[in-house]
Order: C-alpha cells, then sequence, then structure tokens
C-alpha cells in the first residue's frame, strides 16, 4: 500500500494553505457575519461539499482531495466548511444517492449555501438503538402522508428548516427492516411541536419533537415506499465517518499538547511529565490508527464501494478515547477545572457524544456481525 500523496494532491495542499493564509478569520472572532464571509470564500471554491459531483453544485473533488482539505482546515482550527452539519454530511449524500431530480434541485442548494438547517429523526422515547421498532406511522391519504407520533433526542429541531425522519408505511411483514420510509418534513407544517430537553451543562441542544396529523407530500418522499432503510443505512454509515474523522480528533489532541505545556506538574511542564507523556502517546497512537482507518474507508469509496459498516470501526475508537482525553485535560487543570470553561463543558458532553450515532455495544455488535461475520446468538 502507498501512503504518500501524488504531486497533484501535494499542489492542492499548497492551494489549501495559501486559501488559509488569505482567509482564515482569527481565532477569537467567530462573529455570524465574519462566518458569513467565510463560507462565502468557501463557496466561491465550492469546497462546501468539494467531493459532490459538479453537477450537484459540488466542487468535483476527489475524496483525497476532500481528506486533504479537512485535514488542513483541521490544523488551522478553521471553522466548519458550511454551517449545516447534517445537510452536508449525511442529508445531501442520501440526496444525490437516492434522490429524484426534482427533489435534487430543490434541497441540495440550500444545504450547500447553509440556507437550511436539517436535523434527523430516528430515536423515539422508547426506541433508540433498535430503530426498526420506531412506531411513528404515516398513512397514505392521496398525495400525501398523514404523519403521527414523536422523536426525541432530536438535535437542533429548534433552529431546523426540514426533518430528514424515518417512520413506518406498512406493518412489519416478513422483515421488520420492510416497510419503513424515510420522508423529507418541513419543520413548518402545521402539527409538529417541538419541547426542549436540557443538557447536562444545561445547553439546549435536544428537543423532543410531536408530529399530530402533519401533512406530507408524497413528492418529500426519498426513495421507494417501505424502503427507508436502505437510505438510512448509508445516512447511518455518513453520520459515524462525520462524527469520527481523525482530523477532529487530532485538532483536540493539538488543543491537549498545548494544555500540558501550560501546566505545571512537580514543578515542570506537565508535558515533561513521563506519565503525562505515555496517556498522549496512546492517545496519539489510536489517532493514527483512526487515520489510517479513515484512509480505508476512502479507498473503498474510490474503489467505487460507499460508506457501510467499516465507519463503526472509527466510531468506537473515538469513544474509547475521548472521555480519557478529557479526563487528562480537567486533570492537568487541577483546581482550575472547577472555574468552568471549554474543557470543563466538553468534559461533560462527550458522554453524550460517545451515544449519538450509536451506542459502543451497537458499533460492537455490527462489527462482529458485519465485518467479522460472527453469528448473532
Ligand atoms: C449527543 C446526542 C445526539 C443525538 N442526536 C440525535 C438526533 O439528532 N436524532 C435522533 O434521532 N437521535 C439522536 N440521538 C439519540 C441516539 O441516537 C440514541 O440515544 C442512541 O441510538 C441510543 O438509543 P437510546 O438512548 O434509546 O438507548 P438504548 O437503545 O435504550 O440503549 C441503552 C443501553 O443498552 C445497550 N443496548 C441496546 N441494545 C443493545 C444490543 N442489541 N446489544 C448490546 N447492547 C445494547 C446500549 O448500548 C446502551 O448502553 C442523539 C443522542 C446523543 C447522545
Amino acid at each position: 500500500m502507498d501512503f504518500h500523496f501524488t504531486p497533484q494532491e501535494e499542489a492542492f495542499r499548497q492551494e489549501v494553505r495559501s486559501f488559509l493564509a488569505e482567509h482564515l478569520p482569527p481565532a477569537d472572532d467567530r462573529e455570524p457575519e465574519t462566518l458569513a464571509r467565510w463560507n462565502r470564500a468557501l463557496a466561491e471554491k465550492r469546497w462546501i461539499g468539494f467531493s459532490w459531483p459538479r453537477e450537484e453544485g459540488g466542487g468535483g473533488g476527489t475524496l483525497i482531495q476532500q481528506f486533504i482539505l479537512k485535514e488542513e482546515m483541521s490544523k488551522a482550527d478553521a471553522p466548519p466548511l458550511g454551517s449545516d452539519f447534517m445537510g452536508l454530511q449525511w442529508v445531501g449524500p442520501a440526496l444525490i444517492r437516492h434522490g429524484k431530480e426534482d427533489q435534487k434541485r430543490r434541497f441540495l442548494p440550500d444545504i450547500l449555501a447553509s440556507r437550511t438547517l436539517w436535523c434527523t429523526g430516528y430515536s423515539e422515547p422508547a426506541v433508540g438503538s433498535d430503530l426498526a421498532s420506531l412506531q411513528t406511522r404515516a398513512e397514505r391519504d392521496g398525495e400525501e402522508y398523514v404523519l403521527n407520533g414523536s422523536k426525541i433526542w432530536t438535535s437542533a429541531a429548534h433552529h431546523a428548516k426540514w426533518i430528514f425522519l424515518l417512520c413506518r408505511t406498512s406493518p412489519e411483514k416478513e422483515s421488520r427492516y420492510h416497510g419503513i420510509t424515510c420522508l423529507l418534513v418541513s419543520m413548518q407544517s402545521p402539527g409538529i411541536e417541538v419541547q426542549p430537553i436540557l443538557t447536562l451543562t444545561g445547553n439546549h441542544t435536544f428537543n423532543q419533537t410531536f408530529f399530530n396529523d402533519v401533512r406530507v407530500p408524497v413528492n418529500n418522499r426519498l426513495g421507494q415506499e417501505g424502503e427507508g432503510w436502505k437510505v438510512v443505512m448509508g445516512a447511518l454509515a455518513n453520520e459515524r465517518s462525520g462524527i469520527s474523522e481523525s482530523t477532529e480528533m487530532e485538532r483536540e489532541l493539538e488543543a491537549l499538547k498545548q494544555l500540558a505545556r501550560r501546566s505545571r506538574s512537580g514543578g515542570r511542564p506537565a508535558l515533561e511529565d513521563p506519565s503525562v507523556r505515555s496517556e498522549i502517546a496512546r492517545f496519539e497512537t489510536w489517532i493514527s490508527a483512526m487515520r489510517l482507518n479513515g484512509m480505508r474507508y476512502l479507498t473503498n469509496q474510490l474503489r467505487g464501494g460507499h460508506p457501510s459498516s467499516e465507519t463503526s470501526v472509527n466510531k468506537l475508537m473515538r469513544g474509547r478515547i475521548e472521555i480519557p482525553m478529557m479526563e487528562l485535560a480537567t486533570r492537568l487543570l487541577g483546581n482550575g477545572a472547577q472555574e468552568g470553561g471549554s474543557w470543563q463543558e466538553r468534559a461533560l458532553t462527550f458522554h453524550g457524544t460517545v451515544i449519538g450515532g450509536g451506542t459502543p455495544n451497537i458499533q460492537r455488535n455490527i462489527i462482529a456481525q458485519r465485518i467479522l461475520g460472527l453469528p448473532k446468538d
């Protein structure tokens, strides 16, 4: 296997570095106007949705170029590529793969321009890991579906304009994965109610979302009726791959190293303490393994495959190291850790990040059954 980048890819890396030198906003300025300016400059380069096909409004970049782009952005601690994380990471790719032409024309330009914000409606009060047991129902009434039920842990539903939603359109028959349909639902539809759920840190990121006789045009169905499971399997693989990008972890690790440089242990910088060095080295080794795994997914996609079960490996690895990384950070801060601040907030948030997109046990089940081919019972 050749781990080197081609001269063209290295030239692209230089192009990204030059762009950053010219356009990167200062680290302490993340005001909305600054971010809007940043997003406009990125959009001109077509670097938002860079690996989407040009005919879908993307940049037509290769997956390796996109990887380089994200790596350089992360090293520079740049703001995200576009502000609609869910739209860009899994709704857009699902539309490109399963959408009809008119659906692509309707939704993709707004996702690329961050004009819409998407949220995701999978989990329900009694249904999380076992997603195929979902109870939200849609019944066909002429050219509309009538949607009833409730979704929970709907991140960003209070800001979102659209929800990417799974519901049951016919009873479980021979397979419980059949009869589930994916609908694209406007959050402005009459009959939708969003109730906030506060997190451990007191922030409002989650919601419970209720659907009471919400009418959804049949034309907002993504994929065939009853075949939403196929749509969502690809979307979940993309979600897991987005959650566990090694570039994000490299950024966390760099911040942790800086913290260890600034902190004192036994009268010396903590980074000189052998036990701290050994912990950081362990994180670095895991993150390098995640990076190589990420390259493996990309290689598979370059050969014509789609993101699939293999993304569960990095999702699981992220869960394994992120909490110990935050524990080291709070230890380094010592009494300062009680004063609040971003490390403390992240230390409380990461337990949730480990669960979002599927718990570690569920990733282990996927790896065991779909990658290693182990029996189910
Ligand atoms: C930060 C965050 C963001 C989220 N955002 C969204 C969102 O935007 N939209 C959305 O729809 N949902 C969202 N969720 C919900 C998330 O997808 C679910 O919490 C997750 O899938 C687990 O479901 P659950 O909470 O019902 O737990 P359960 O499924 O009840 O699991 C409880 C425990 O049982 C274990 N378990 C369950 N089944 C098995 C099994 N078969 N084998 C082994 N162990 C098992 C689990 O690992 C876990 O430890 C979010 C969650 C978090 C934390």
